[in-house]
């Protein structure tokens, strides 16, 4: 049977560690065929990455990423497609803040942490994105996505200035959909629930948020890092053709649900 991503390439930026959002799309993609390139942020998490990246079929190459260095951004980009031979699917999965903006109260916010926030977790997609514009117009075209979560459209206390920088995340998200959509490049988001990750575990009371949130789900239930991979491999594949621009909730239903 053939298979959904087959001779397809992907540069899947976020893998920390086997619970990443960004591990279950890389798992998902690979075992649909296609061939990929990881990127870790730094020496913490370069051996874990190069572990799992050893699992993969068809993980070509792992390639060091700090998407607050632009040089870096540039030959990391231009290294993974060099040995992909072009990019057609890019995954952002990046978020940082610091902790002591998390959890208080969003006004005490410091403008060197609201910049950082901000930095690291909205403007690093227009960074990589132009850089791999001109891959993907090689290909033909290409679909790029991120992850966001619904604290960009409510308040969502202890959230903060992360719920300010998914905000930020899915108005580039538009932008870019319009920018790049000219050369056949969609762009869109995933608005995940809550998902217990090394990134999760840093925003405060996060398991009683998850809780409570899970209660008040349709389907009454926690969503899972494959749930999410699952809607990461219709946005990268020709299935989502016609969709960009957008931002998709995969979030058991939370989003549709008033008090
Ligand atoms: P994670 O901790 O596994 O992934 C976060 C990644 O961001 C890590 O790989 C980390 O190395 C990377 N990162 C942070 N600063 C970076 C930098 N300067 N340069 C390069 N990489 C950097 O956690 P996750 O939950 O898988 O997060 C992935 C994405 O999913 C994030 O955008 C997060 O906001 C989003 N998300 C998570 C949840 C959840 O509940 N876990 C819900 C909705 C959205």
């Amino acid at each position: 049977m053939p298979q959904l991503l087959e001779g397809m390439t992907g540069l899947v930026v976020g893998v920390a560690n086997k619970r990443s959002i960004a591990w279950a799309i890389a798992r998902k993609m690979d075992a649909e065929g296609a061939r990929l390139v990881l990127t870790y942020q730094g020496e913490r998490t370069e051996g874990d990455v190069r572990k799992l990246a050893d699992t993969l079929a068809n993980c070509v190459a792992v390639v060091p990423l700090d998407v607050q260095d632009d040089a870096q951004i540039a030959s990391s980009v231009s290294a993974a497609a060099d040995a992909l031979g072009g990019i057609d699917v890019l995954v952002h999965a990046v978020a940082f803040a610091r902790p002591e903006d998390l959890g208080g109260r969003f006004v005490d916010t410091s403008r060197e942490g609201f910049h950082l926030a901000l930095d690291i977790s909205s403007f690093s997609l227009a960074a990589l994105a132009r850089e791999v514009e001109p891959h993907m117009v090689a290909r033909g075209g290409g679909s790029i996505m991120a992850l966001s979560y619904i604290a960009a459209d409510r308040a969502v206390p202890g959230y903060n200035v992360m719920g300010v920088a998914k905000s930020a995340l899915e108005s580039i998200v538009r932008y870019l959909s319009w920018d790049l959509g000219e050369h056949g490049i969609r762009v869109n988001a995933i608005s995940a629930g809550p998902v217990r990750t090394l990134a999760a575990r840093g925003i405060p009371g996060f398991g009683t948020m998850a809780d409570t949130i899970n209660a008040r789900t349709p389907l009454r239930r926690e969503i899972t890092q494959d749930e999410v991979a699952d809607t990461a491999l219709f946005l990268a594949s020709p299935l989502s053709a016609s969709v960009t621009g957008e931002t998709i909730f995969v979030d058991a239903g939370f989003h549709a649900m008033g008090l």
